[in-house]
C-alpha cells in the first residue's frame, strides 16, 4: 500500500507553495540519505511472452521503504529527483542493483533479461555509457540480459545526442526499449533511425483498449508501426484478461501489468512463476 509521507517536514495537510516547497526540500534530503542508508529497494515486474504465456524477463523498478513514512510513491520522488537534478546517485544505485540481480540470475542458470529505466538525465550524461561498460566488465554478465527503458519524451529532448547514446549503449551488445511509447511526439523518420529493439506502448492506450474505440485505433496501429519497423511490441498496464485477449488478437509480442503480476521483490518471482504456470 502506498502512503504518502505526512508529518515531520512533510506537512502536506496545511497545503499551498510555500508548504509544497518545504516537503519536497525534505523530500529531497530524504532521498540522498535513502541512498545512503540503503533504503530503496529493487522490485521486479515480470514481462510475459504473449503467445506462448513464457516468462522472459522482468523491469526494474525502484522502491522506497521510508524509516517513518513507509513505502513513498515511486512515481512521485522520482520526478522529484529529476527535476532537481538529483537522479544520479539514484539511477548508480539502481545500476548496481540490476546487474547485482542479472549476476545472480545468470549464475543459477535462469538467466532472464532485466530492464532498467534510464531518465533524461541519465541520457545526457557524459559518464553513463563507460559507467554501464564498466560494470558489464566488473559483474562478468552477459549483455543480453541487461535492457534499458527510455522514455519516448527523454529521446525527444536533444533527438540528435539521444541518438548518438543509444548507438553507443547499442555498441555494448544491450536491448533498448522506447517506454511510454505514443506520448512524446517522436516523427516516424526518427523512429527508423534510432537503434532500438522494441517500443513499449503506454498503459493510457493499453487500459481502455477495450472500452474505447480510438485506443483501439491507436494500439492497433502503434503494434503495426512496430512490425514494421522490426520492432518487438509491448503492452504495459494490462490488468485484465479482456485485454489480453484483444492485445493477442492484435498481434502485440509481449505484455506486463497487474493481469500477470505486480512489482514484487526478487525472491519472490519463483512463488510468482509457479502460480503463472498453473493459470
Ligand atoms: P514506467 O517505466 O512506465 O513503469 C511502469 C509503471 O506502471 C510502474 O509504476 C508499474 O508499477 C506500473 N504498472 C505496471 N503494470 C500496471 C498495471 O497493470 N496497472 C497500473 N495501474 N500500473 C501498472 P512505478 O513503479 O510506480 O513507476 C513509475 C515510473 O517511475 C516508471 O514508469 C518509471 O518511469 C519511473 N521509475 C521507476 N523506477 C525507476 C528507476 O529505477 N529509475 C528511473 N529513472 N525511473 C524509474
Ligand atoms: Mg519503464
Ligand atoms: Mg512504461
Ligand atoms: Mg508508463
Amino acid at each position: 500500500h502506498l502512503a504518502r509521507p505526512t508529518g515531520g517536514g512533510f506537512a502536506i495537510y496545511m497545503g499551498g507553495l510555500e508548504q509544497e516547497y518545504t516537503r519536497r526540500l525534505a523530500l529531497m534530503g530524504d532521498l540522498h540519505r535513502a541512498i545512503t542508508e540503503n533504503e530503496l529497494r529493487l522490485f521486479c515486474q515480470p514481462k510475459v511472452d504473449i503467445a506462448t504465456r513464457a516468462f522472459t524477463g522482468a523491469e526494474a523498478l525502484v522502491r522506497w521503504e521510508h524509516p517513518q513514512h513507509g513505502l513513498i510513491a515511486t512515481a512521485e520522488f522520482v520526478k522529484l529527483a529529476e527535476q532537481a537534478g538529483t537522479i544520479t546517485p539514484l539511477t548508480h544505485w539502481m545500476l548496481e542493483a540490476a546487474f547485482s540481480q542479472g549476476y545472480a540470475w545468470q549464475e543459477a542458470g535462469t538467466a532472464r533479461t532485466l530492464a532498467v529505466n534510464l531518465s533524461v538525465h541519465d541520457l545526457y550524461s557524459p559518464g553513463l555509457v563507460d559507467r554501464i561498460a564498466g560494470l558489464f566488465t566488473t559483474w562478468g554478465l552477459s549483455s543480453d540480459l541487461i535492457q534499458f527503458e527510455l522514455t519516448e519524451s527523454a529521446l525527444m529532448t536533444d533527438p540528435e545526442l539521444a541518438q548518438q547514446t543509444l548507438a553507443r549503449l547499442k555498441d555494448l551488445g544491450v536491448t533498448l526499449v522506447i517506454d511510454d511509447f505514443g506520448t512524446g511526439y517522436s516523427g516516424l523518420s526518427y523512429l527508423q533511425r534510432l537503434p532500438v529493439d522494441g517500443i513499449k506502448i503506454d498503459q493510457s492506450f493499453v487500459m481502455p483498449l477495450v472500452t474505447n474505440a480510438d485506443s483501439e485505433v491507436i494500439v492497433r496501429s502503434t503494434i503495426e508501426l512496430g512490425h514494421n519497423l522490426g520492432l518487438q511490441v509491448v503492452a504495459e498496464g494490462v490488468e485484465s484478461r479482456a485485454v489480453w485477449e484483444r492485445l493477442a488478437m492484435l498481434g502485440c509480442d509481449a505484455a506486463q501489468g497487474y493481469l500477470i503480476a505486480k512489482p514484487l521483490p526478487a525472491e519472490r518471482l519463483p512463488e510468482w512463476e509457479r502460480e503463472w504456470a498453473l493459470v
